[in-house]
């Protein structure tokens, strides 16, 4: 039930493993998470000790064998699962060869964070039995002073119990929750505990939060149910302002932010730029319509602010997949083509503004604007509440290299063109930080952080002068890639 909830966050691929008296059991497959997992082969999955992943690809070519969880047998039997991406993946998969010995069988990094723990813990010492919290702190020592990019990790350690650990910026979510829990396999303490990338995945299972971890935290439940936690490396907290803006669940709360409440506060922000353009070019517009289903909330703040009919006249598809994540232009355009249908009684005549979360390669705004003419509106105003994307993201969010951003190079009256748009109006980056600081209400504290905004304004708060070699691997993982997949850690 947990990797149903973040199913949002990852199409490609599923699996779960689970531990116990007999050993590791594992099932993972190509495909949405019904597809994957059946009644047969879940009950091929005992055990109370479990770590899951929906994956969403980044890096990597998108055949089983990168699909996750990643499991190792030494030291102690380890299965990890990763939301993510390293940057200096190539540098880290040549030093894990040269000087440990250690050669990857997949192009997943992932299988780099794998065996930067174990080697971590296999340079401990000690037997089997002997492993404290500062013994496993010591061993992510080598993952935080080897490992450069984002990573949110849950993993299972065979007899010991689960640990989970989060970048040292904390730019990818990670939540925290327990409850009462008794019968067989239940911890001492009387209390299940889950780690998950959203707390929506905690609440549906009945699971109260108890916090995100924090930057650069790791946080350990031993098999007596007692919880150990330490800072191992810490910087600013920068988590991805794009999980607020599209990737999230609406019902989730990241760093204490709301999802839901963030997409409101964009669209009002949105509306003073919208009234400003309006102003400026004489422009009116007769109805705010989504563009479903990341972009309703902020939609409807819009047209609440705005005073204009709000008006739900683009009809999702439900069973086609999300065409950001296909892996060919061609693709793109024809899963657009088929995703949405006008509504074209309401459409026709009137001045549309149309909502969309971003604009990225601008190759499915340009068929929406087309869709909505077609259907006979009379103008097309094309708002995104994010603002214009002009920097590849190498945090985990599968944006694709510079040149093919619209933003990148372009002013907006070439975006205008390019879209076929009367205008096209862009959230400013201010606007994106004050609905995200404004998101938690009036009577909840503001968060202190700024998000990582590095696509935006180019400011990377993890290094990426390994990034070239990670371009060109994500490159070629793309020519490569099978099936729907194009790379490893979002799921979206
Ligand atoms: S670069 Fe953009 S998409 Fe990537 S983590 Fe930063 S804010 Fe998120």
């Amino acid at each position: 039930m947990g990797l149903t909830t973040l199913q949002h966050r990852g199409q490609d691929a599923a699996g779960i493993l689970t531990y116990d008296k007999d050993g590791f059991h594992r099932v993972k497959n190509l495909g949405l998470v019904e597809s994957v997992f059946t009644k047969d082969n879940m009950a091929t999955l005992p055990g109370s000790l479990a770590v899951a992943h929906a994956r969403y690809s980044t890096v990597g070519r998108g055949d089983v064998v990168d699909v996750q969880p990643f499991l190792i047998s030494y030291p102690f039997g380890l299965g990890m699962v990763h939301n993510g991406n390293l940057v200096n993946t190539a540098q880290m998969a040549d030093e894990l060869a040269r000087k440990h010995r250690r050669r990857l069988l997949t192009h997943s990094d992932t299988e780099i964070l794998l065996n930067l723990l174990a080697e971590g813990l296999s340079q401990l010492g000690g037997d089997n039995e002997s492993l404290s919290f500062d013994d496993i702190c010591s061993g992510l020592e080598m993952v935080y002073s080897r490992a450069s990019g984002s990573f949110s990790v849950v993993v299972l350690l065979a007899d010991h119990g689960l640990l989970a650990f989060r970048d040292p910026v904390g730019n990818r979510p990670l939540a925290w929750g327990k409850r009462p829990q008794s019968g067989e396999g239940a911890l001492p303490t009387g209390e299940a505990h889950m780690v998950a990338s959203e707390s929506v995945a905690l609440a549906f299972n009945g699971y109260d939060k108890v916090r995100d971890l924090q930057p650069g935290e790791a946080l350990f439940i031993d098999l007596q149910g007692k919880v150990h936690t330490r800072v191992i490396k810490a910087r600013e907290r920068r988590p991805c302002m794009f999980e607020w803006v599209y990737f999230a669940s609406p019902e989730s709360e990241i760093d204490d932010v709301p999802v839901y409440g963030a997409r409101i506060q964009l669209g009002r922000q949105l509306a003073s730029q919208v009234r400003r353009v309006f102003k400026e070019r004489g422009f009116v517009a007769d109805m705010v319509v989504p563009v479903p289903e990341s972009s309703r909330i902020a939609a409807i703040a819009l047209a609440e602010e705005l005073g204009i009919p709000y008006r739900e006249t683009l009809i999702k598809n439900r069973y086609i997949k999300r065409t950001f994540i296909l892996d060919s232009q061609d693709k793109r355009k024809h899963a657009v083509d088929l995703k949405l249908s006008p509504v074209r009684s309401e459409i026709v005549g009137k001045k549309v503004l149309l909502v969309d979360d971003s604009i990225v390669r601008g190759t499915t705004s340009r068929k929406l604007v087309e869709l909505v003419r077609r259907a006979g509106a009379e103008q097309v105003f094309f708002v995104s509440t994010c603002p214009p994307i002009k920097h590849p993201c190498y945090y985990g969010i599968d944006f694709p290299n510079e040149e093919e951003l619209i933003a990148n190079g372009r002013d907006n009256s070439q975006i205008e063109r390019e879209l076929g748009a009367d205008a096209v109006i862009y959230q400013e980056i201010a606007g994106l930080k004050a609905a995200i600081h404004a998101a938690p209400g009036p009577d909840a504290p503001a968060p202190r952080f700024t998000p990582c905004m590095a696509c935006l304004d180019g400011q990377y708060p993890i290094d990426v002068s390994a990034a070239s070699a990670f371009a060109a691997l994500r490159r070629s993982d793309r020519a490569s890639s099978k099936g729907g997949g194009v790379g490893g850690g979002r799921a979206r």
